[in-house]
């Protein structure tokens, strides 16, 4: 686990599911939780870029309204939680002495190569200004066909965009089992992946929470897609974001992807 400990540069990702309560309401000890990890991260000298889901959940609850059934409904809650949660991200984060810079994406941006190399060039000036760049899907306005399908995959593309050391997904199961713990109690975690190949996916399962579009199926597509290009992944779980400190202490939690040398 070495190799994980001198990781610099680091994306983490954390679904909605993670971030809010049962009924949709942002869970603030988490966030200030996660927001003081990674500003402690930033301090010891490394790179973080995070990753965020969250944003129509934040915005249903702000509005009190009922979940979002059509695509504009979606797209409006989205505006209003957006800035929500980057209130509380720039507030929480400052707290802790760093600067947040939102990002908005969709996936034009990573097909379309001029667009690609804007964003990348955006992300390494963050960066080197030692700003914490904060990502979401830019939902108001993104489209099917436009979109990634979940931050899952968002995360994945960051990852590759940003020249991530790493990619943690933060999630609301320890990692990935053998089959679903939810149905089957003796299922057995699974510490190490080598490649994701058509054995590892049957073990996904199904989607996720009713707040959550993520579930293990778009965790092991986005695995795929960073260990393509040589970025390890993990998926933990989020319930404390203290369990950052863990693995990049150089113990093992969680499921690690590796790439095979
Ligand atoms: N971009 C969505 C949001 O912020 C979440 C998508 C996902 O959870 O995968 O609400």
């Amino acid at each position: 686990m070495s190799e994980i400990a001198n990781c610099r540069r680091i994306v983490v990702k954390i679904g909605t599911s993670t971030l809010t309560h049962e009924d949709g309401h942002l869970n603030l000890r988490r966030i200030e939780t996660l927001a003081k990890v990674l500003s402690d991260f930033k301090n010891a000298g490394r790179q973080v870029i995070l990753v965020s889901s969250g944003a129509v959940s934040a915005g249903v609850a702000k509005m009190s309204t009922r979940r979002p059934i059509n695509t504009a409904e979606k797209q409006a809650m989205a505006a209003v939680g957006q800035s929500e949660l980057m209130k509380l991200y720039s507030r929480f984060f400052s707290d802790y002495g760093h600067t947040v810079a939102q990002i908005l994406l969709t996936k034009d941006v990573i097909d379309n190569p001029a667009r690609r190399a804007a964003a990348e060039d955006t992300f390494s000036t963050l960066l080197g200004m030692g700003c914490i760049p904060i990502v979401n899907e830019n939902d108001s306005v993104s489209t099917e066909g436009l979109n990634f399908g979940g931050n899952d995959t968002l995360a994945a593309y960051v990852a590759l965009i940003c020249h991530a050391d790493l990619l943690i997904n933060l999630s609301d199961i320890d990692g990935l089992y053998d089959k679903d713990p939810r149905r089957f109690p003796d299922a057995k975690l699974i510490p190490r992946v080598n490649g994701v190949d058509e054995r590892i996916l049957a073990m996904a399962g199904g989607a996720g929470t009713e707040r959550g579009t993520g579930g293990m199926a778009t965790k092991l597509l986005a695995a795929r897609i960073v260990l393509e290009a040589d970025i390890p992944m993990f998926i933990l779980n989020g319930k404390d974001p203290a369990i950052l400190y863990e693995l990049l202490d150089g113990r093992h939690v969680g499921t690690y992807f590796a790439v095979e040398k």
